[in-house]
């Protein structure tokens, strides 16, 4: 009987072993184990077998069931295998891998955008550092000591007289004390403030413009800048000057389009008045010439600056500022 149980389990391991597919493995299973299988019916025979024998019987009993599952484990995995291999290369329901593409954030791809505008009418780009002296960021743009915008509130100090730049405003300085007049310039570049909500984070981005030559006016200053937004949002929206105050220019204005959301009816984007702020800007003070080395008497110009953030928000309709700083790629995949 014991020889009988050998040779039964060696004889379903090698036909478990040359099973064809998974039916076939199937039906060798329940012709073994299954209610009737001869394994099933050898462990019934333990019964009948005299007690000093039955420990070791139902050990070799044992045994074998254990060779011949371990032998349909392997040959379930074996079949699985070949049909993954040669089905799976074949399934063309199967959805392809798909390779992700980076692509440019948001703010770089409006900042691109602004820089293409004014390169097309002429303007080449300029950056400038960072971090900054106080000369370049405040005194020099007519900002002197104890002018509000220097306030400990705004400014990031690195060390006495060194700070991390407000605003792009000084590569104007960098710009005039080293090339003569003519200057047509934009340059974009990072700022920062102490300040971080909804509108506001530490570190924003700007597009600061200057342009100096013989006999530059105001009308010069809103022929470009009406151009501009007209490339920017939309060719038919108005645009409008109001009057304000930048130490560095003398007039000064605010420049406001017509809401792109609502085209001037009023919304929660505009603040129901149907304006959008768009930038600041104003004809160059006659006190940052002469501290370039300019002659005012010589030469006129106009500088503007504006967030990059802030026309990124208006043109892709983003109303978190917060959302271009938190990496979420969800939302970054949509640009
Ligand atoms: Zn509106």
């Amino acid at each position: 009987m014991f020889d009988e149980l050998k040779a039964l389990g060696a004889e379903a391991v090698r036909a478990i072993a040359q099973a064809a597919d998974a039916a076939a493995l199937e039906a060798l299973r329940t012709s073994l184990m299954g209610r009737k299988g001869s394994l099933t019916q050898a462990l019934r025979k333990t019964g009948g077998l005299p007690p000093e024998l039955r420990p070791q019987f139902g050990a070799l009993v044992n045994q074998v069931k254990a060779q011949v599952e371990a032998a349909l484990d392997e040959a379930k995995d074996r079949l699985g295998q070949g049909a993954a291999a040669s089905g799976g290369a074949l399934d063309l329901s199967l959805p392809g891998a798909r390779q992700r593409r980076g692509r440019l954030h948001p703010v770089s791809q409006t900042e691109r955008l602004i820089l293409e505008v004014f390169g097309r009418m002429g303007f080449d780009v300029r950056e400038s550092p960072e971090v900054e002296t106080d000369w370049y960021c405040f005194e020099a743009l007519n900002m002197p000591p104890d002018h509000p915008a220097r306030d400990m509130q705004d400014t990031f100090y690195v060390d006495r007289g060194v700070v991390l730049r407000t605003h792009t405003s000084p590569v104007q300085i960098h710009v005039m004390e080293t090339t003569p007049p003519p200057v047509r310039v934009v340059a974009p570049g990072k700022t920062y403030r102490r300040d971080s909500d909804a509108t506001h984070t530490p570190m924003f981005h700007q597009v600061e413009g200057l342009l100096v030559d013989k006999g530059v006016s105001l009308a010069h200053l809103k022929g470009v800048l009406t151009e501009f937004l007209h490339q920017i949002f939309d060719a038919d929206a108005p645009v409008r000057f109001r009057p304000s105050f930048f130490p560095f220019t003398e007039p000064s204005a605010e420049v406001d389009i017509g809401c792109v959301v609502c085209g001037g009816k009023g919304c929660r984007v505009c603040s129901h008045t149907g304006w959008l702020e768009i930038m600041g800007c104003g004809m160059v003070d006659p006190n940052v010439f002469r501290n370039v080395g300019y002659d005012p008497d010589e030469v006129s110009g106009f500088a503007f600056g504006m967030g990059v953030e802030r026309i990124a928000m208006l043109r892709l309709g983003i109303d978190d500022l917060r959302m271009f700083y938190e990496n979420d790629l969800r939302f970054l995949r949509q640009f």
